[in-house]
């Protein structure tokens, strides 16, 4: 299961992103400023980070800059949450690392297509583990059977 953490400094849209997170299976982590984000990503080892622009103490960009000059967190998928609408904040967000950007308020549909593109590299072909794994049970069931 995958581990997403959500730094965004307000309450209510972190209550958001977390249902619609939770809603769709994923394992919600939370910090609600800059340095408590990098903090958190240190701590839980999130597999995705939604990262508001604008917070207190450290802000998106500031937080972005210090998790590319980390070799370990230079794979860390982070998607950009963010109200600023001013032209230009798409490409320098997109020229800053961000592996992609979501609006507020966010639409469930747009935030599953950004999980389900970032993710599924780490998770690998979606029908080959499942289908291991059956076959497993598979082998386990007919061994129990064959010892009654
Ligand atoms: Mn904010």
């Amino acid at each position: 299961m995958s581990k997403v953490l959500i730094a965004e400094d307000n309450a209510v849209n972190r209550e958001l992103l977390r249902e619609l997170l939770e809603a769709r299976g994923y394992t919600v982590v939370e910090a609600c400023d800059g340095q408590a984000a990098l903090h958190m990503i240190e701590q839980t080892q999130p597999d995705l980070l939604l990262l508001d622009i604008g917070m207190p103490v450290m802000d998106g960009f500031g937080v972005m800059r210090k998790i590319r000059e980390n070799p370990r967190l230079a794979t860390l998928p982070v998607l950009a949450v963010t109200a600023y609408a001013m032209q230009g904040d798409r490409e320098k967000i997109l020229n800053s690392g961000f592996n992609g950007y979501l609006s507020k308020p966010v639409n469930a549909r747009s935030l599953a297509q950004e999980l389900d593109r970032l993710l599924i590299k780490q998770e690998g072909p979606s029908t080959s583990p499942d289908q291991s794994r059956e076959s497993q049970l598979d082998t386990r069931t007919r061994a129990a059977g064959k010892g009654k």
